[in-house]
């Protein structure tokens, strides 16, 4: 075993936290079934602790112990994991992951990301993970360590150096009922290929009985600045976030129009921007489809007033 896993390893045991690379985001991760070391993520985080955590697994077979896998469930995790989603399932009645990890519900959510690092983490760990993302609460998510660095300085915690993550934007989160499947979150798994496998699935824009998941504060992912969306072109002062063909943009989150690649930039060139040499971030129209219902969402939550 790699020699920086095992001190992973170690320092969760110990009911440490360790930071380490997903597909998705960095993750803040604790030892699942230890109550302390999950509430030490709040602290660190200073995360309203209302919020639940994802438990991150290393197989169907893990995460089979903990909850109770619905056939629905079964096929999309057969399909989509290891990836970037997040099934919300009934925790079984013996399951050992701490209540704090539900936030008092008596679901929980499960995912096996799709990352070399995670997974030799969790394997060797032999437990499920829980983590949020490994930024301070209402910051921009991490997609590299050295974002970490940047929110917790001299406090940052051990971090396991994975590099860049591929997908940038975090995972599709969706509730699997016996009887129905509804998004709780857009993320990096398109809800069409959901679809395509399933069939329709509930969603909150389309219905307003849908379920809202718990602590999906509007003004999460927030930078310092300002941030405008749909803009054509920056005011005085301000950067221009691109998309598409656009020789002013500042920085482009993909000059040819990809989405994929939109979302794996959308963090990382929301950090740089944030800096004191602009007044505030316009940017360009992000097209719904595919992967641009998670970009707007999170760029939507950018753009909202903090919360306190
Ligand atoms: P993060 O940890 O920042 O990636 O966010 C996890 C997301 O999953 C949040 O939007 C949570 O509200 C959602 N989530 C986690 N556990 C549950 C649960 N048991 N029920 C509903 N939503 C959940
Ligand atoms: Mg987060």
């Amino acid at each position: 075993m790699n020699s920086k896993i095992k001190e992973a390893v170690k320092l969760l045991d110990q009911g440490g936290l360790v930071a380490f690379p997903t597909e998705t985001v960095y993750g803040l991760g604790a030892d699942a079934t230890n109550d302390t070391a999950t509430a030490s993520i709040y602290e660190k985080k200073g995360r309203p602790s209302f919020n639940p955590l994802i438990a991150h697994v290393d197989s169907t077979a893990m995460a089979s112990k903990y909850v109770q896998i619905t056939p629905v469930a079964q096929k999309l995790m057969d399909t989509f994991w290891p990836g970037p989603l997040t099934l919300v399932l009934k925790r079984k009645t013996d399951c050992t992951v701490s209540l704090l990890a539900s936030a008092g519900l008596d679901t929980l959510a499960v995912r096996c990301p799709n990352n070399p690092i995670a997974l030799e983490l969790i394997r060797a760990f032999g437990k499920p993970i829980v983590a949020p993302s490994a930024n301070k609460s209402g910051r921009i998510s991490p997609t590299t360590p050295e974002h970490i660095i940047q929110d917790y300085g001299d406090e940052a915690p051990f971090i396991l150096d994975g590099g860049a993550c591929q997908v940038g934007v975090e995972s599709t989160v969706l509730l699997c009922d016996e009887d129905k499947v509804a998004v709780l979150r857009y993320g990096g798994l398109p809800i069409e290929d959901i679809e395509s496998l399933i069939g329709p699935v509930i969603r909150p824009e389309r219905d307003e009985d849908a379920p809202h998941s718990p602590g999906q504060i509007k003004s999460h992912y927030a930078p310092h600045l300002p941030l405008r969306m749909n803009a054509a072109k920056a005011s005085q002062g301000e950067a221009l976030l691109g998309f598409g063909h656009s020789p002013a943009a500042t920085l482009n989150l993909s000059p040819t129009g990809d989405l994929k690649q939109a979302a794996a930039n959308l963090f990382s060139m929301m950090h740089q921007l944030d800096c004191d040499k602009y007044t505030g971030i316009a940017v360009m129209p992000i097209p719904m489809r595919g992967l641009g219902y998670a970009i707007n969402d999170r760029l939507k939550r950018a753009s909202q007033p903090r919360e306190k």
